[in-house]
């Protein structure tokens, strides 16, 4: 855990926060500025950085991410209409809060 990472602290519930998801490796929540009807986030508990930042080793984490998307997906009942993943890395690439997590938006009619 890094002592001054936004995601750190959420994940930990430091920060006190709505999961809509949580196992031993991710937690998944809503984002506080929606760019779409739905908006979930999915972060690693553990402090990565960025994509630049993965392993090798990093591979099981990251289908977690994406699997964990599917199932919320489903539950949300956003599978049939669609919905975009998305990491952007980095300062030039929008990256905002340096801790790993992928984007899933969708909900659109
Ligand atoms: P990124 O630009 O890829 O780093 O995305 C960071 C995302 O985190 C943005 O979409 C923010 O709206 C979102 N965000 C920042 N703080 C919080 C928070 N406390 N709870 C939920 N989402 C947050």
């Amino acid at each position: 855990m890094e002592s001054d990472c936004l995601f750190c602290k959420i994940a930990s519930g430091e920060i006190n926060t709505q999961f809509l998801m949580e196992t031993d490796d991710l937690v998944a929540f809503k984002d506080i500025n929606p760019l779409a009807p739905v908006h979930v986030l999915f972060v690693p508990k553990r402090h990565i950085r960025s994509v630049n930042d993965l392993t090798e080793d990093d591979g099981p984490v990251l289908s977690k991410l994406i699997f964990a998307a599917k199932e919320m997906a489903r539950q949300m009942g956003i599978s049939a209409t669609g919905y975009r993943l998305f990491f952007n890395v980095e300062k030039g690439g929008g990256q905002e809060v340096f801790h790993l997590h992928m984007h899933m938006i969708g909900g659109w009619e």
